[in-house]
């Protein structure tokens, strides 16, 4: 019955940009080991260090200070391991946001296990947090913080930067998952005072099972991972030469297109808004102000509705979208953002639009959204 479908879950994945595809394509030519010692090998290392001068610049770091890694998960493993292990005796407490995503807080399961003390941090009802209480919570024997850029579920941009300088100014290491932001909004490791930063490919435009971790020249660190020399040794092991190379192609073409891409993502989510937000009892869930809010991205609360329910109703209805996190009775919550943040006994939908969501995207969106909610609120009546 359905005509065209429509993707918005660029939040999970992305589509990848033409431009991504080609560089891949170039790079699957080159099959050569990069640390091999011919000439084949030599153009492999090129691209390597190509993608990786055109990424640091990207982000303002230095090619020295650019590790790629399988993509975000693996960076914030990577970042808060090896920055735990170098904390010295008296600074083994890391504090970190209560809604990290879950590639973050397992890590600090593992960690509080091996010795270390972990402290949460509180963000607000929408997700943000206030520098003021962070800084009043933290312990004096805070050595490393993590605290993310953009809050996946709820679309938060987090005052990271404030943070971060302050905590430098403090000598706290500082990590963010930049996994959201990057690649939607500017990001310059030189204003952000962070010592570790993650970012991965396919959340703007680059292809799975690529990422990176930007290390902060002088950072202490002590990697986890044994083996080659590759990455410096801190991330040893082959490289995803087509992986890295789509990535650089996909962030310095989403860095071109930021600007008005921001514009006109922005302009989508006012459009859907006045359709989804005129329903009885729908709420948005994260910051009300739009400039805290990651740009292409809506997370809607339906009272008495279920979640995932309402994700199947619109897979039907021709949508491709996310459920948040609550959902009524909490069971089906996969990471508990929404209960964290004070929802109960309804559901949410997290709809995030990329570069390939039109305006007839946004205005299928706005019928389908409806009728899937009406559909849903007729059954439970
Ligand atoms: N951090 C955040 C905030 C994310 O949204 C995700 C992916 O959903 C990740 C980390 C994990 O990234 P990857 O899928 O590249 O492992």
């Amino acid at each position: 019955m359905t005509e065209k479908r429509v993707y918005a879950d660029s939040a999970a994945s992305a589509h990848p940009f033409p431009a991504a595809i080609d560089a891949a394509r170039e790079a699957f030519a080159v099959y050569a080991n990069p640390s091999a010692a011919y000439e084949n090998a030599g153009r492999a290392r090129r691209i390597l260090e190509s993608s990786r001068a055109l990424i640091a610049e990207a982000v303002g770091a230095g090619p020295d200070e650019i590790f790629f890694t399988s993509g975000g998960t693996e960076a914030n493993n990577l970042a808060l391991y090896g920055a735990a292990a170098a904390l010295p005796p008296e600074k083994r407490c890391i504090a970190a946001g209560r809604i990290e995503h879950a590639s973050v807080l397992k890590p600090l399961e593992k960690l509080r296990a091996a010795g270390f003390r972990i402290v949460f941090l509180d963000p607000g009802r929408d997700g943000l947090y206030d520098p003021e209480r962070v800084f009043s919570a933290l312990p004096p024997d805070a050595g490393l913080v993590t605290l993310m850029s953009a809050q996946n579920e709820v679309g938060a941009l987090e005052p990271a930067e404030v943070i971060g300088e302050r905590l430098r100014e403090k000598g706290i290491l500082f990590h963010t998952d930049a996994v959201q932001s990057v690649g939607h909004l500017k990001t310059d490791v030189k204003k952000s005072g962070a010592s570790l930063l993650s970012a991965s490919a396919h959340k703007f435009g680059g292809i799975k099972g690529a990422g990176f971790l930007y290390i902060r020249r002088g950072t202490p660190f002590l990697s986890p991972f044994g083996g080659g020399k590759q990455e410096n040794g801190l991330r040893p092991g082959t490289e995803n030469l087509p992986g890295i190379a789509a990535m650089a192609a996909a962030l310095d073409h989403a860095e071109k297109i930021r600007k008005s891409e921001e514009k006109r993502l922005r302009e989508a989510v006012r459009a859907l808004d006045r359709r989804i937000l005129s329903l009885p009892g729908a709420a948005k869930t994260g910051p009300q102000d739009e400039k805290k809010r990651l740009p292409g991205f809506a997370s809607y609360y339906f009272p008495g509705i279920d979640g995932a329910a309402l994700v199947q109703a619109l897979d039907l209805l021709g949508v491709d979208a996310a459920a948040g996190a609550a959902c009524s009775g909490g069971e089906k919550s996969e990471s508990g953002v929404l209960r964290t943040l004070g929802y109960r006994g309804g559901g949410a939908l997290r709809i995030s639009l990329g570069w390939d969501a039109g305006e007839e995207d946004v205005r299928l969106l706005g019928e389908r959204i409806p009728r899937a909610v009406g559909l849903l609120a007729k059954e439970s009546e």
